[in-house]
Parts: structure tokens; C-alpha cells; sequence
């Protein structure tokens, strides 16, 4: 008998009659003779609610409180789900993320998973039941709940499937799969049949919002085959998996990631330990930098760029402000008004050429390049955010039109 591990997205429960759409998915995959395991998120918007609510009692709450709280929104999608499959008839279970033994490192609201004891699940399976399973959440030492960073309801279903050895691991949200760009906003994206973890990985972590992260990591760690479809349609997804040389394309996906802000050091004193005093304090006040550049510098001035999330650029800000008699610049600017375009592909590790295909694409599209970073599999350029679209159309245009 196969073992099928399915999640489900917080879209993909977010009504009655979603929950019984879910139900129905189910309870077929388990008639065609599977065990079933199913993690799922929050219904709908929940856990932004939750923290909405948090916030107007007390916007500094402790992280332990917040993952008290945030923990509700799984257990009331759990115990939904499982009535709407009792109501098929099937023999059903749900169990919060300590009943299926998920134990997490002491990091509250954005825990790592530590271990899964499957005593439990594997017993429900053994009577041939269908188990539900709280994602997002585990138990730590202390017995408190913690959860697992937003979208972290990936992850325990990849938790699931490796603890469990899953054949495969379903990943149902309102997409159809991973595709080449934002079908938002680029007209002519289309669905990849299948693309690399470590593919999967870079596009995670560049803003296509398809998997937590975390969840391709442990996916790669431990094998696991992981299928991203839709929860609406029976269209075949995408198949996240190791995938053959032969079959590397030299650019699997294009990304905008609007979250991004420049900060500029101008005119900086050009003497050794200059970047490391910057980023040493940067660091140390848990903001982390994506891009960055150092002019090469006169010996007496230079200028430092680089970039930090949106929601980090006042808390960086200041920080420069407070130092600003140690780092002694002439000048800082700063933009949001900016955004991260990115190419990806495990293809381009053995290919010159990619980066200035490119450059090439932009300049014809006369977009302007701010910063440039690179990698063995990808590419990004920063560019005012007004650009960005066009500058992701053009590129697409260049590497994977059909
Ligand atoms: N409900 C959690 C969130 O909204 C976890 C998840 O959806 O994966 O972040
Ligand atoms: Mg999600």
C-alpha cells in the first residue's frame, strides 16, 4: 500500500464548501487504496486576523503568547476537515502537531522542526485511518507550543512524508504548479513540469511565493518527491525532484521581489575593516543583507551599496543614524522604490554567456541597472520598481519564450 502525504493550503480551506471540496480530494485518494496522511494550514486569512487581533491588545506580546495563539487557526481547520470526512463516511482522525509527535527547538514563532515521533500516526494508519494533521506547529522542550515561520505548513507536511517515508508528498494550493514567471505579470509564463530542488530552493528564496523555503531544503535533505498542484482543478502540477543533467535547462524562472530596499554609504573612508564594521553592526541588530556592492574606492573615499528587506529599511536606517559618528559618510541615501529581478537555472553552472543574455534583454528593454549579484544557478539585478514588470517580461522573452 502507498503512503500519500497531501497539504492544504490556507485557500484551499477557507470555506464550508472548500472543506468538503478537500474532504472529497481525500477520501479518493484513500479509496484508490492509500494511506493517507494531510497537513494543513489555517482556512483563509486566519492567522493575519489572529495577529491583527494580538496587536490590538498588545503590539509587543511575548513570541510564546503569539504562538499560542497562532496555533488556534490549525486546530480549528483540522477538526473541520475531519467532520466533512467523517460526513463521507471514512474513518478520519485529526491531531494537533504534538499529537503527532512534532517536536520543535525552543524558537518561538519561527521554530525548527527537531524530531517526529510517529508512534501515534503510524498507529492510526494501522487501523486504516485517515489522518489529519495540524501543520505550522510542535511542541518544544519546555511542552510549549511553538510555530514554524509563516507558510510553515510546507514544511510539516515534508516532515511528515520524510518521517514517514512517504511515496510522495502533495503540495495543494490555488496554483496550478511553479512557473517560468508570475502569470500576474507575465503574460506569457507557463507551468514547468518539473524542476530541481536546488532550482526550487533559489526561486523559493527570490520571492515566488509557491513552497516555504524551509520546506525544499528538507525535501532535498531527505529525498522526498514533492508534486505542487491545485486544490481546484485536476491538472497535472509540478514535480519538485533531483533532476538529470540532461534535462538542466539553462533558465528554469524569472522573479520579481518587490520586498527590497537600497541603502547607500557614500563617500565612506577608504580604509580596511570599513565593511565589516557596517555589516558587523547590521548583523548583530538581526537585520540581513541581500545585494551588495563596494566601489573600489580612491584611498580616501569609497561608497558601499546593498539592500535589505522593505520592512527592515527604518530599523537600518536608524541604526546608521545613531553610528553615524563611527561610519562617517558623507552622505546616506536610501530607495524602496526599487525592486529584485532574478534568473534562475541549474543549467547555467556550466554555461558563460546567461549574465549578459540578460543585461542584453534589459538594455534592449532600456531598463537600468542598479546592483548585480551572482551565483552558480542564478542571477539577480536590482532596477527601479516601476521597470521591474517590463524588465521580467523582456528576459522571459529572452530565455524562455516558446
Ligand atoms: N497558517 C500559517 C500561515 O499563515 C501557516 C501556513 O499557512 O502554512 O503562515
Ligand atoms: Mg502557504
Amino acid at each position: 500500500m502507498k503512503l500519500v502525504v497531501q497539504k492544504y493550503g490556507g485557500t484551499s480551506v477557507k470555506d464550508a464548501e472548500r472543506v468538503m471540496n478537500v474532504a472529497r480530494r481525500i477520501t479518493d485518494t484513500y479509496k484508490a487504496g492509500n494511506n493517507v496522511v494531510v497537513a494543513v494550514s489555517a482556512q483563509g486569512d486566519t492567522t493575519d486576523e489572529l495577529i491583527e487581533k494580538a496587536k490590538e491588545i498588545n503590539p509587543d506580546a511575548s513570541k510564546r503568547e503569539m504562538d499560542m495563539l497562532l496555533s488556534t487557526g490549525e486546530q480549528i481547520s483540522i477538526s473541520l476537515l475531519a467532520m466533512a470526512i467523517e460526513k463521507l463516511g471514512y474513518p478520519v482522525i485529526s491531531l494537533t502537531g504534538w499529537q503527532a509527535g512534532f517536536r520543535t527547538d525552543t524558537k518561538y514563532t519561527n521554530a525548527r522542526i527537531k524530531t517526529i515521533d510517529t508512534e501515534r500516526l503510524q498507529a492510526e494508519l494501522d487501523r486504516r485511518r485517515i489522518v489529519i494533521v495540524a501543520g505550522f506547529q510542535g511542541l518544544n522542550k519546555y511542552d510549549d507550543i511553538t510555530t514554524l515561520g509563516r507558510g510553515g505548513s510546507d514544511t510539516s507536511a515534508v516532515a511528515l512524508a520524510a518521517a514517514l517515508h512517504a511515496d510522495v508528498c502533495e503540495i495543494y494550493t490555488d496554483v496550478d504548479g511553479v512557473y517560468t514567471a508570475d502569470p500576474r505579470i507575465c503574460k506569457s509564463a507557463y507551468k514547468l513540469e518539473e524542476i530541481s530542488y536546488d532550482e526550487m530552493l533559489e526561486l523559493a528564496s527570490l520571492g515566488a511565493n509557491v513552497l516555504h523555503n524551509r520546506s525544499v531544503e528538507m525535501a532535498k535533505k531527505y529525498n522526498v518527491k514533492l508534486s505542487v498542484r491545485s486544490s481546484l482543478n485536476n491538472n497535472e502540477g509540478t514535480y519538485v525532484k533531483e533532476v538529470s543533467q540532461v534535462e538542466k535547462m539553462l533558465v528554469r524562472g524569472v522573479t520579481r521581489d518587490n520586498d527590497v530596499a537600497r541603502i547607500s554609504l557614500c563617500g565612506v573612508e577608504d580604509t580596511p575593516g570599513k565593511a565589516f564594521q557596517v555589516f558587523g553592526m547590521v548583523a548583530k541588530a538581526g537585520i540581513s543583507v541581500d545585494l551588495i556592492i563596494q566601489s573600489i574606492g580612491d584611498g580616501k573615499t569609497k561608497d558601499i551599496s546593498f539592500t535589505v528587506a522593505e520592512g527592515d529599511l527604518d530599523a537600518t536606517l536608524a541604526l546608521l543614524e545613531e553610528n553615524k559618528g563611527i561610519i562617517n559618510a558623507r552622505e546616506i541615501k536610501w530607495s524602496n522604490e526599487v525592486s529584485k529581478v532574478s534568473i534562475v537555472g541549474a543549467g547555467m553552472v556550466n554555461n558563460t554567456g546567461v549574465a549578459s543574455g540578460m543585461f542584453e534583454a534589459l538594455s534592449n528593454a532600456h531598463v537600468n541597472i542598479n546592483m548585480i549579484a551572482t551565483s552558480e544557478i542564478k542571477v539577480s539585478v536590482l532596477v527601479a520598481r516601476k521597470d521591474a514588470e517590463r524588465a521580467v517580461n523582456a528576459i522571459h522573452d529572452k530565455f524562455l519564450s516558446k
